[in-house]
């Protein structure tokens, strides 16, 4: 492909994703492919020779699309918003033609400097405490998902646990390092709450600790409480255990949950060795609402903090923010310089080396897309998107409340999120013979006669799809965007 064919392939792009996006409204939201569908639409092989790209293109609609789920589409309301933006897009395309493997400050600087600058700008945007800022011994890095950002904190907390034991310990012979680091990687336990994400549970295998999970309870909204975790804490050591990280949650997964984070900060003091992570993955695009800033001040207590701008803040997939309060807890532990990764840049010290904040070596050019969302949205545009999709989620709960015959309502909505239960339908009470002689059923109606039925053949699970299907065409009438739900059932 010339440059002047990339220029008019280029156009043709834009000219079909502005057509797809007009079109939304009139898809299918969901595929309706068999498994395997693609495999039948493509030859057995790959070209021998090459393609023009008007050939290439014609695919996207006709093998693309029909396996599509149309996540932008006004009618999407499952698992999480996952947004994309124009300027995103932008950025992306940016990136993709400056291709730079950004592993040291040396390889392309922009690349390094850029990240730093727009991590700070977002961490001003959240109100993070000023602890989490370049300026101080903290800073942020940006990830792929918030999994990414949970394996690395979890790794970089195991070794910062059996560093400081070996400083107590006074063991300084390498091979006795080893040999006791073992030891006491056998004992740590990795905590979560049984309403975090599974990430960190899968960060745990790769971290190869044991994990433990506390109990959470509906009359608590399901969030994680100090006297909970205190308890766990003890329960650990008195096995001889030793817990070594904690998942605290703003927005549960299940329920949008937030952990009393005032009450566990009483309890992290007593256990200092502990690292605290704050997962925000989707919940988090709220505090950029000086209405939410309440919670970012309570993330003094914890080492490092994670938000998605790809979930809720027009930042396309993948953009997951993690913030620490102390960059040397990550790079005590992630940094390996052979001498091919030296440099007088990084030996200055007058850098950043974002290999040394993360698992991989390479990384994508990704703060060039936020720092265009931003940019062109403006602090203001991002809080009027949050706040309006906020406001479509207190009016959807408003809808399900208004139909308690068919929904309950199982959590406080939160944050666009409103998880409800399909009711279990009242089944007609047994005719009883009449005895009393006067042709009245003597049985009252009761409680006890409420019957449960497999969801998949029920007349009442009908009957509230019909209803959700009003809720969604009343919303999709207002052409309303950006809306949330979870059915549990
Ligand atoms: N944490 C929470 C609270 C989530 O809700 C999710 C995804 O839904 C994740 C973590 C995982 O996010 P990612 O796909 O970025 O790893």
């Amino acid at each position: 492909m010339t440059g002047e064919q990339f220029e008019e392939a280029a156009l043709s792009t834009a000219k079909g994703i502005e057509e797809y996006f007009a079109s939304l409204p009139s898809r299918n939201t969901l595929p309706s492919v068999a498994p395997g569908y693609l495999r039948k639409l493509l030859p057995e092989s790959a070209p021998n020779q090459g393609e023009a790209w008007t050939e290439i293109e014609k695919d996207i609609e006709r093998a693309i699309m029909p396996g599509i789920t149309h996540w932008q589409s006004p009618k999407y309301a499952a698992f999480f918003p996952a947004s994309t933006t124009y300027p995103s897009m932008l950025g992306e395309f940016w990136s993709a033609a400056l291709s730079s493997p950004a592993f040291n400050w040396i390889c392309s600087p922009v690349i390094t400097e850029l990240e730093t600058v727009v991590m700070d700008w977002f961490a001003n945007i959240l109100a993070l405490p000023e602890t989490f800022l370049s300026k101080t011994e903290g800073g942020g890095v940006l990830q792929l998902s918030a999994s990414d950002t949970i394996v690395t904190v979890m790794v970089a907390a195991r070794e910062r646990y059996i560093r400081r034991q070996l400083e107590r310990e006074g063991v300084t012979d390498p091979e006795e390092i080893e040999d006791r680091s073992c030891e006491i990687r056998s004992k740590l336990v990795a905590l979560g709450s049984e309403q975090s994400h599974s990430s960190t549970k899968k960060a745990a295998i790769i971290a190869g600790t044991r994990c433990r999970t506390i109990p959470t309870h509906q009359s608590d909204d399901y969030a994680l409480t100090g006297p909970a975790l205190r308890a766990k804490i003890e329960e650990l050591h008195a096995k001889g255990l030793q817990p070594y990280y904690l998942t605290v949650t703003l927005g549960t997964t299940n329920t949008c949950a937030i952990d009393a984070f005032d009450s566990l900060a009483a309890v992290a003091k007593d256990y200092p060795d502990i690292w605290i992570h704050c997962d925000a993955a989707y919940a988090g695009s709220a505090l950029i609402l000086p209405e939410y800033q309440h919670f970012s001040a309570q993330m003094a207590f914890v080492d490092s903090f994670n938000m998605n701008m790809h979930k809720w803040l027009m930042v396309n997939f993948d953009a997951s923010l993690l913030y620490v309060q102390k960059r040397r807890d990550l790079t005590d532990t992630l940094s390996i310089t052979p001498a091919y990764l030296r440099n007088q840049f990084s030996d200055s010290g007058l850098v950043t080396d974002y290999r040394d904040w993360q698992i991989p070596l390479g990384r994508r050019f990704r703060s060039l897309k936020v720092w265009f969302v931003i940019r062109t949205f403006g602090v203001q545009g991002l809080r009027a998107q949050i706040r309006h999709s906020i406001a479509l989620g207190d009016f959807f709960a408003d809808l399900v409340r208004s139909r308690s015959d068919l929904f309950t309502i199982v959590a406080p909505p939160r944050f666009a999120l409103t998880v409800f239960t399909v009711n279990p339908r009242r089944k007609e009470p047994e005719k009883l013979e009449d005895n009393t002689g006067n042709g009245t059923d003597p049985r009252p109606y009761q409680d006890s006669q409420v019957s449960v039925k497999p969801a998949a053949d029920s007349k009442e699970v009908e009957e509230a799809n019909e209803v959700t299907k009003a809720v969604y065409e009343t919303i999709d009438q207002e052409k309303e965007f950006f809306l949330t739900s979870t059915v549990l059932s």
